[in-house]
């Protein structure tokens, strides 16, 4: 079972591209220094195995039956963490607005699930799946991503991330990078400095 400190994860996912430093124009409009762009890891499928080995180590005692991941974000690492605890897999996704368990996959009465995802700000997403799983008569053990980014929680589950990232933002007006001339990037952009 491979451990990984948050300072080993952080590094590998800086290594795969997952989290550039630079300078961005996120979104929202705000600038920051940090981007975040988790499917990067999918390019390094020998990662995603270890991360999800290192999602394992972080449930201690917790005993799991299934494991389920909002798509289309939770479902590669959500699926290595199955294959890493020797469970099923399933995925909800949204029709017409509603998360929902599509496709016949379905939450045995009484299963212990793991909500996997893979960056968790809100969690909205994560809050759905959870009360998915509780409405089938499931039982969330805990949920776990790779990167928590701050911030209040809509979900009462445990949250068990394998990185904790505040990433800082600022209105470009007041934006230090911008006064010294830095290269700004819109997320997707090729072009980024490490
Ligand atoms: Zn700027």
């Amino acid at each position: 079972m491979s451990r990984m400190t948050e300072p080993e994860v952080l590094s590998a996912l800086e290594d795969a591209h997952a989290i550039l430093a630079g300078h961005f124009r996120l979104t929202s409009g705000r600038h920051s220094d940090r981007y975040v762009q988790c499917a990067r890891v999918l390019e390094d499928p020998a990662l995603v195995t270890k991360l999800a080995h290192a999602i394992v180590g972080r449930l201690g005692e917790r005993r799991v039956d299934l494991v389920a991941a909002p798509a289309v974000g939770g479902i590669m690492i959500g699926f290595a963490v199955a294959q890493a605890l020797g469970v099923k897999f399933i995925f909800s996704e949204r029709e017409k607005g509603v998360m929902t368990f599509r496709r016949g996959f379905e939450v045995p009465k009484g299963a212990r699930v793991l909500v996997v995802e893979d960056v968790v700000t809100t969690g909205g997403s994560v809050a759905e799946v959870v009360e998915l799983v509780r409405c089938a008569g499931g039982v969330p053990v805990a949920v776990a991503a790779l990167i928590d980014r701050g911030g209040p929680k809509s979900f009462d589950v445990e949250l068990l991330p394998l990185l904790r990232l505040q990433v800082e933002s600022w209105e470009a007006e007041s934006c230090g990078l911008c006064a010294s001339g830095v290269p700004l990037y819109a997320p997707g952009s090729r072009a980024l400095t490490k």
